[in-house]
């Protein structure tokens, strides 16, 4: 979009709400495209988690021209690839893999859950469990999700000390320069013995975690991220450093002892992070 007009959009104060109906208008298309060709889809072998339906393939979903050279040299994990979109509900492989852990990993009944920059599925199966509070930097792109999404940023939350028992914010950490701020706010919101779902675009290839802090130029930013609002690709081992030097105690579970939910069509080749606050 032309910056201009981007501008003009932000100070009438109507360019979030407009980003909200554009993303609920794709969403519909995508729907009723997959609609059309949904028996080459339906079968046996997957069902997704969300909305119960069965398949023998997902949805592929590749990078974009601009984001896939940095994302294959460096062999990021980053939610792209065979069968990650599902025909019906739209849900990816990075949502069911969350949903797949609520369901049979943490226990959220009655609890209190902090979700930020709410993803559709994830908030509805939260919220029909628990008491949800959402929130993002940037609260208007989810107010077709939650209304009520609160304006917080991250490195700074308004929540006082162990307000939740789980905070969600799934693939966040990537976006924010100031990290270890961030994880130490999770921390300190999080309750003794809370969980924290942080799962990130890693990579196990490099030897560090690439990133730059203060760039603020998006066509750079995916040639070297993967993404346009990336400041980093994170080593899978340097960010469980972080996350550990943020007090939390963290383990590993690699995408073999996740078999149980490939039927989910989960990413193929994800670990997932048990990320615990200590009693
Ligand atoms: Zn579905």
């Amino acid at each position: 979009m032309n910056p201009k007009f981007k501008n003009i959009l932000h100070s009438l104060g109507i360019y979030h709400p407009l980003q909200s109906q554009y993303r609920n208008f794709v969403f519909h298309v995508k729907r009723l495209f997959f609609k059309i060709s949904f028996f080459s889809y339906k079968g046996h072998g997957f069902t997704c988690n969300v909305c119960q339906q069965q398949y023998f393939r997902f949805v592929d979903d590749w990078p974009t021209s601009e984001n896939k050279n940095a994302l294959s040299t460096h062999n990021v994990i980053a939610g792209y690839g065979k069968n990650i979109i599902c025909p019906n509900c739209l849900s990816n492989a990075r949502e069911r893999l969350v949903i797949a852990m609520l369901q049979h990993h943490i226990n959220i009944e009655n609890k209190k859950i902090l979700h930020l920059s709410p993803e559709k599925n994830v908030y509805q199966y939260l919220q029909s469990k628990s008491q949800v509070d959402t929130a993002d930097l940037v609260p208007g792109f989810y107010k077709n999700i939650d209304k009520q999404i609160k304006t917080e940023d991250a490195t700074a939350f308004s929540f006082a000390d162990q307000s939740f028992d789980l905070v969600v914010a799934n693939h966040i950490l990537e976006h924010i320069p100031a990290d270890l701020k961030a994880m130490s706010e999770i921390y300190r919101v999080l309750k003794k013995g809370g969980f924290a779902i942080l799962q990130v675009p890693y990579s196990e290839t490099i030897s560090v975690t690439i990133e730059e802090s203060l760039i603020e130029n998006p066509a750079r930013q995916s040639a070297l991220f993967g993404q346009k609002d990336h400041v980093r690709i994170y080593q899978l081992n340097d960010y469980i450093s972080r996350l550990e030097q943020s007090g939390f105690i963290v383990s590993k579970i690699s995408y073999k002892e996740l078999s149980t939910f490939h039927k989910n069509a989960i990413q193929l080749d994800e670990t997932f992070l048990d990320i615990k606050k200590p009693y």
